[in-house]
């Protein structure tokens, strides 16, 4: 096989993988192929089949709209973090969130669940909500697609602060990122375990309302401090993200 390696191989994404070798890519993954990329028969290109799973495959045919492309081998995703985390984020103003859900893409967020926080300033119609969601979905595939993923990381509906936390301490570490914490940091509740869901909760420009920290923590989520300055309700999640990542992912450079 020819062209590009590695996580600059061109990657698409597919619901399902038909059992005959061949996928036929359509649609707009297929004028990326044809038209934009110009790609030529026998170059490589990976196809991901949203569970996990690459494709490696090389490109066949090109008819009209349609590149043919045969499997050549299966991995699993290497995008893919050994843990699942869900990031549960208070609403934040305007775009933010925007930003937000691409960053956390990035970063190996598995899911990221809006939840109303008793100071989100955001109160958005239904209407503008669901806009919304749409607009979510879209960055979360784009930034999927980008940076390697293995899935494309669920946007959820938004839920109330009660359901997030709920919801969030099912899972088998449940972090609460409080501004007020000055105990305990995210290794200190990590430790050396291995954590297989991990659910990250991080508050609105706001921060949290004393009612909220006290239903997280009867809950029996872990309240935990990003350090000594406050952070912006953007780079919180993202600061949570990569520490709580990086400490259940590290053994993987190679221990
Ligand atoms: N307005 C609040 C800060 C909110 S910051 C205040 O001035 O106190 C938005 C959210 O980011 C917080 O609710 C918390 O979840 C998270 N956050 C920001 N800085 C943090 C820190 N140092 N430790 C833990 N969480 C933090």
């Amino acid at each position: 096989m020819k062209g590009m390696t590695g996580v600059t191989m061109p990657r698409f994404f597919i619901n399902a993988v038909p059992q005959d070798g061949l996928i036929p890519i359509t649609g707009e993954d297929a004028h990326h192929i044809i038209r934009v990329l110009r790609m030529k028969i026998g170059e490589t290109l990976i196809i991901c089949d949203s569970a996990g799973h690459d494709y490696i495959c090389s490109l066949q045919r090109i008819c009209k709209e349609e590149a043919l492309c045969k499997v050549e081998r299966i991995e699993p995703s290497a995008g893919e973090p050994h843990t699942w985390v869900t990031l549960y984020m208070g609403l934040p103003k305007g775009d933010k969130m925007d930003f937000i859900v691409q960053k956390a893409v990035e970063l190996g967020a598995a899911e990221i669940i809006p939840f109303a926080a008793a100071r989100s300033v955001s109160r958005p119609e239904s209407n503008a909500l669901h806009k919304k969601y749409s607009r979510w979905r879209k960055i979360a595939r784009d930034a999927a697609m980008q940076c390697g993923r293995g899935r494309i990381p669920a946007v959820g509906e938004l839920i109330s602060h009660a359901q997030a936390v709920q919801d969030a301490a099912g899972h088998d570490i449940a972090l609460f990122l409080n501004e007020n914490e000055t105990q305990r940091g995210i290794r200190q509740v990590l430790g050396n375990q291995q954590v297989q869901r991990l659910a990250v909760m991080v508050g609105p420009e706001g921060g949290f309302a004393p009612e909220e920290v006290g239903a997280a923590v009867a809950a029996g989520m872990d309240s935990v401090s990003l350090g000594p300055r406050i952070l912006r309700c953007e780079t919180a999640p993202l600061a949570a993200l990569s520490i709580a990542l990086y400490e259940t992912e590290y053994h993987s450079f190679g221990e």
